[in-house]
């Protein structure tokens, strides 16, 4: 009888998203936008800290 596990642990937190109207997070949305457009994941994931912590400070 197989055994069923947990489901995988999601590789990677959900993206955060920019706050509509918001100039900075538009920025930082255009840049993770680039990065993955070049497979660049160190800058796609320094502008999700960035996107998060803008996020938080900004729209919380
Ligand atoms: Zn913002």
């Amino acid at each position: 009888m197989p055994t069923y596990g947990p489901p995988a642990p999601a590789p990677w937190p959900a993206p955060p998203q920019p706050y509509p109207g918001c100039v900075r997070c538009g920025e930082l949305d255009a840049r993770r936008g680039i990065a993955r457009d070049t497979c660049d994941r160190s800058l796609e994931t320094d502008c999700n800290v960035l996107l998060r912590r803008h996020l938080r400070e900004a729209h919380s």
